[in-house]
C-alpha cells in the first residue's frame, strides 16, 4: 500500500457568512485524472482514525469486478480490514503495492458521484473518510448472522432413544420443533450434535422485513348507478337498515370494513350479500400509524392550493425544470401548508425523472410523512432512520443505489442516500438543532445538504416556520431565494399568547409554587370544558439559571455576553466560552438589590405539583427519563391522543409535529431556562421553542391559548414570539450577533479535550491553548483574525468519569480557520500521545456542554 496525498484543505468560499457557495475547482471531482483503460489499482478508504486514503493493486482475477462504491477486504499492517473503493486508478507506483484480498459486494453501495461529497464532509468536519463512509452506510450492511439447526434422519432416531428428561433430548426436540430458529446458546452442544450427524448447523441472515400494515376496505364497483340500486332493489328485502347501508357506501367512496361493521351490526351479512350481487368489491389498502396511535388513511384528493402555495410552487417548479443548483428558504408559519408544497415539489421532480430526499428532524415525523407519501409511491419510496431493523435498512439502501427509489424520507442520516439521479433535497424544520450530529462525524446535515446540492446540481429547499438566523441571513443577502407563506390555511387564527411576569407573581405570592395564578385559572377553565393541556418545561438535565428575583437579569460574561454557569461546589459563576470566573454574590449587578438566586427545577417537580392541584385528573410526563423504556413515549402519546390524559407535562419532545386537536391550552412554565442557557443561540432557541409550542395549541376547530411564565417579560425573543413577529426578532438577533462576532458573522470551532485524570486534562488543555497562541504568533497578519477563547472547563465538567475542557476558536474566514484546525489536529496527535487525554474537533459547534 501507499499513502495518497489527498487534498485535505476543503473548499470554501471566502466571504464571511456562509459556505454553500462553493468555488469548486474541477479537479475536485476527479481527485486525480485517470486513464480509463488502466484499472489496475484502487484508492481505498479504510475505517481507521487516519485522514489519508491508501492505494492497492487489484489482482487480475478481480480486475473486471472492481468498481467505485464496492467494499473490499485489504491487508493493513498485519490485519485485514474492510475498506471502500473511492477511486479507480492507474499504477505508477514503483512496486511495493499490496493487493486487495477480496471484493465483498456484488453491486456498488454508492455511485462515484457521491465520493466528492463524502470527501467534502470528511475534510470540512476533520473526520477520517473511511470512518465517515462507514457511518453513512446502513448498519445492516453487515447483516448479522445466526446459527440454526435442522434435524437429520439419524438425529430423529437418536432422539427416540434418548432418555426423556435428558438435556440432549430436550435440545433435539426443540430443534425438531423450531426449524430455522436461532439455536439457543451456548452452541457447543449443537456442534457436538453436528459431529454425531444428528443435525446440520446452518448460518442464516437476520433479515427481518417490516411489512406494511394493510386494512380491508369495501367500495361500490365502478359503473354501478346509485339510482338503479337505491331506487329499486334496496328496501325490497325487508332489512330495515339496508337502504342506509348502501347510501353510506355510495356517499363514502371506500370505507374500512371495521368502521362499516361498527356502524351496522349486520354489516358482515350485508357486505357479503352485495359483493355476491356484484355491486360491492373489497380491497386491501396500505395504512400507517402515527405515534399517537391514530391510523392514517391515504390522504384525500389534494385540497385546492391557496394563492400563496401556488406562487411558491411555481417558483419551485421552474427551478426544478432548470435542473441547476439553487437554494430556496421556504418561510411558512405553522399551519400554512408547507407539507402540501413539499408533496407537489417531489411529484414534480419525479415527473422530471429525478429523485428526492426529504429530511425531517424526528423519527415521529418520518412516520407521519411516510403516511402521506406511501399510498402514492408504494415501493418506490424508502424511509430511513435509526428506528428501523438492520435488514430493512440494508434492503432499502441497495434499492436506492440501484435507482429503484424515487423518494427517501429520513432523519439527518438520509443525507447520504445513494440516489443516482438526485434532483431535490428538502430539509424540513431546517432550524432544528437535531440536524447537527453530536458524535462520530459531527456534520450539520442542513448545511451539508446545500453542499451536496451544489455538487450534484440539485434544488435544495430549506423549510421552516421559524428559520435559523443563519439561513435567514443567507436569504436576506440573496444567497438563498426567500419564499414566504405568511398565512395559515383556511385563515385559522394563530393562538393567543399571554405572558406572565413571574417577578410580580413572586412579590404577591410568597409561596414557592411553579404554577402562577393566571395559569392555574386557565387550566381550571380548560379542564372544566373537557379540553386537554400541555405544560412545557425546557430543562436540559442539570441546568439551573442564576438570576435576580427583582429584575429578572442573569449575570453575563463581560467578554462573551454569555450567561454564566453556576458551579454549586465552588460557589462560583463561570463562563464556559472564555473561562472567566467570579464568586457568587447575593447582590444583583443590574439592579443592586439582594435578589440573586439559582432557579431551576425539573419536569418531575412540575408533575408532582399538578398532581397535587388536580388529584382527580390524569397527569402524565414525557421526557427522556420517563421514556427510557422502549415504546413508552408512543404509549403516552397514544393515551393522550385518545384523551385518556388531561395534562401532559413534557420537555422538547412534545413540541414537534404532533397533532392533538383537543389541546387548547399550552403553558410554558419557565421561559428563562432556555433564555439563560449558556449558548449564543439561546435567544434564537427560545423564539423557536415558544413559536413551536404555541403551534401545538388550537390545531382543531377551537382556538388555542398559550401562557408563558417568565422573569424576563420584556426580552425581545419573548416579545417577538408573543406577536408572532419573526422579522423583528431576526433584526434584533442579527444586530447582536454582528456586534459580538458570533455566527453567521464568524465561524466557530470547539476543541473538546477530555481525560480520566483531572490534573492531566487541565494541564493538556492549558498546553494546547499555549501552543495555539504560538502558532498564531507565527502568522502575524492572519493571526489577528483569529480569536481563541479559553481553555475553559466545560459546563458539564465531569461526564461519565471524564474531566472535560474546551477551547473555542472564532474566525471571520472559514478557510483560515481550517488551516489552523488542520495544524492543531496534527499538533494534538504529538502532544496528547500517551497523555490519557483525547481531543475532538467540533466544527460549527451547536452544543458546548
Ligand atoms: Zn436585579
Ligand atoms: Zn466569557
Amino acid at each position: 500500500m501507499a499513502k495518497t496525498h489527498c487534498s485535505i484543505i476543503p473548499v470554501f468560499q471566502h466571504s464571511n457568512c456562509e459556505r454553500s457557495e462553493l468555488s469548486l475547482p474541477s479537479s475536485y471531482f476527479e481527485v486525480c485524472p485517470l486513464k480509463e483503460k488502466d484499472k489496475s489499482c484502487l484508492k481505498v478508504a479504510v475505517p481507521l482514525s487516519l485522514r489519508e486514503t491508501f492505494t492497492y493493486r487489484v489482482p487480475e482475477h478481480l480486475a473486471h469486478k472492481a468498481e467505485v462504491g464496492l467494499r473490499v477486504q485489504v491487508p493493513f499492517r498485519n490485519q485485514k480490514l474492510t475498506g471502500y473503493i473511492i477511486e479507480k486508478g492507474s499504477d505508477d507506483h514503483e512496486g511495493g503495492l499490496k493487493e486487495i484480498l477480496e471484493i465483498l459486494d456484488e453491486k456498488p453501495l454508492f455511485h462515484k458521484s457521491l465520493v466528492p461529497f463524502f470527501q467534502w464532509v470528511a475534510d470540512y468536519y476533520l473526520y477520517p473518510l473511511g470512518r465517515l463512509i462507514q457511518a453513512a452506510l446502513p448498519g445492516g450492511i453487515n447483516v448479522s448472522h445466526f446459527k440454526t439447526g435442522y434435524l437429520t434422519e439419524k438425529g430423529l432416531k437418536a432422539s427416540e432413544l434418548l432418555p426423556p428428561d435428558s438435556e440432549e433430548k430436550r435440545l433435539l426436540t426443540w430443534i425438531r420443533e423450531n426449524p430455522g430458529k436461532r439455536l439457543p446458546s451456548p452452541l457447543s452442544q449443537a456442534y457436538t450434535f453436528q459431529k454425531r450427524g444428528w443435525i446440520n448447523v446452518e448460518s442464516k441472515a437476520n433479515n427481518r422485513r417490516v411489512r406494511p400494515l394493510k386494512r380491508k376496505y369495501v367500495r361500490v364497483k365502478e359503473g354501478i348507478e346509485r339510482e338503479a340500486i337505491l331506487g329499486k332493489e334496496a328496501g325490497s328485502s325487508g332489512i330495515k337498515n339496508e337502504f342506509e347501508f348502501l347510501e353510506t357506501l355510495f356517499d363514502a367512496g371506500s370505507i374500512p370494513l371495521k368502521s362499516l361493521f361498527s356502524a351496522f351490526s349486520n354489516g358482515p351479512y350485508l357486505v357479503k350479500k352485495w359483493i355476491k350481487k356484484g355491486v360491492l368489491e373489497s380491497l386491501d389498502v396500505v395504512v400507517f400509524r402515527n405515534p399517537s396511535g391514530k391510523i392514517m388513511f391515504p390522504p384525500m384528493p389534494p385540497p385546492e392550493l391557496s394563492q400563496q402555495q401556488k406562487t411558491v410552487l411555481s417558483v419551485i417548479q421552474t427551478r426544478l425544470e432548470e435542473g441547476e443548483f439553487s437554494t430556496c428558504l421556504l418561510h411558512g408559519v405553522t399551519g400554512s401548508g408547507k407539507t402540501e408544497v413539499y408533496q407537489r415539489a417531489i411529484e414534480h421532480a419525479n415527473r422530471l425523472g429525478r429523485q428526492a430526499i426529504l429530511m425531517v428532524p424526528e423519527i415521529a415525523l418520518v412516520v407521519y410523512m411516510e403516511g402521506i407519501f406511501r399510498s402514492r409511491l408504494g415501493n418506490r419510496m424508502a424511509v430511513f432512520h435509526s428506528g428501523l431493523g438492520q435488514g430493512e435498512r440494508y434492503d432499502q439502501w441497495i434499492q436506492m443505489a440501484k435507482g429503484e427509489i424515487d423518494l427517501v424520507i429520513g432523519a439527518r442520516s438520509a443525507l447520504f442516500s445513494p440516489l443516482p439521479k438526485l434532483g431535490l433535497i428538502i430539509v424540513d424544520e431546517e432550524h432544528d438543532i437535531s440536524y447537527k450530529q453530536e458524535e462520530g462525524p459531527r456534520y450539520q446535515a442542513r448545511d451539508a445538504a446545500v453542499v451536496r446540492g451544489k455538487m450534484e446540481n440539485v434544488l435544495v429547499i430549506l423549510g421552516s416556520g421559524t428559520p435559523s438566523i443563519q439561513s435567514f441571513q443567507n436569504a436576506s443577502t440573496g444567497r438563498y431565494q426567500l419564499l414566504s407563506m405568511p398565512e395559515r390555511v383556511e385563515s385559522r387564527p394563530l393562538p393567543e399568547m399571554q405572558v406572565v411576569d413571574m417577578k410580580e407573581v413572586r412579590e404577591k405570592n410568597k409561596k414557592n409554587g411553579v404554577i402562577s395564578p393566571t395559569l392555574k385559572e386557565a387550566l381550571d377553565r380548560n379542564l372544566a370544558e373537557g379540553k386537554q393541556a400541555i405544560m412545557f418545561l425546557n430543562r436540559r438535565g442539570y441546568h439551573r439559571v442564576y438570576l435576580c428575583r427583582f429584575c429578572g437579569q442573569s449575570v453575563r460574561c463581560a467578554n462573551c455576553d454569555m450567561s454564566l454557569i453556576h458551579h454549586l461546589k465552588k460557589n462560583q459563576l463561570a463562563c464556559h466560552y472564555c473561562g472567566f470566573q467570579i464568586p457568587c454574590k447575593n447582590t444583583c449587578p443590574t439592579c443592586g438589590r439582594q435578589g440573586m438566586r439559582a432557579y431551576g427545577f425539573g419536569t418531575e417537580r412540575l408533575e408532582k405539583e399538578l398532581n397535587e392541584l388536580y388529584p382527580e385528573r390524569q397527569v402524565a410526563r414525557l421526557d427522556k427519563d420517563s421514556t427510557r423504556r422502549k415504546g413508552h413515549a408512543f404509549k403516552i402519546l397514544k393515551k393522550f391522543g385518545r384523551q385518556e390524559i388531561d395534562i401532559l407535562v413534557g420537555t422538547q419532545m412534545i413540541t414537534k409535529g404532533y397533532d392533538f386537536p383537543n389541546v387548547t391550552l399550552v403553558g410554558v412554565i419557565a421561559a428563562d431556562l432556555s433564555l439563560g442557557f449558556p449558548d449564543f443561540r439561546a435567544g434564537e432557541r427560545t423564539f423557536q421553542i415558544l413559536s413551536q409550542v404555541a403551534g401545538r395549541a388550537g390545531r382543531g376547530d377551537q382556538s388555542g391559548t398559550v401562557i408563558v411564565q417568565t422573569f424576563n417579560p420584556e426580552h425581545y425573543a419573548i416579545n417577538a414570539a408573543e406577536t408572532h413577529d419573526f422579522q423583528t426578532f431576526f433584526e434584533k438577533e442579527k444586530a447582536l450577533r454582528e456586534q459580538l462576532g458570533y455566527p453567521p458573522f464568524s465561524y466557530l470551532a470547539c476543541l473538546k479535550l477530555q481525560g480520566n485524570n483531572s490534573k492531566a486534562a487541565a494541564a493538556m488543555a492549558q498546553r494546547m491553548g499555549r501552543e495555539i497562541s504560538e502558532i498564531l504568533k507565527k502568522w502575524p497578519k492572519k493571526g489577528k483574525d483569529i480569536q481563541v477563547l479559553g481553555p475553559a472547563e466545560a459546563p458539564l465538567s465531569k461526564l461519565k468519569g471524564k474531566y472535560r475542557w474546551q477551547i473555542l476558536i472564532k474566525c471571520g474566514k472559514a478557510m483560515l480557520l481550517h488551516y489552523l484546525l488542520e495544524e492543531v489536529q496534527g499538533l494534538s496527535k504529538k502532544i496528547l500521545r500517551s497523555s490519557g487525554v483525547s481531543m475532538i474537533v467540533d466544527v460549527d459547534p451547536y452544543q458546548m456542554l
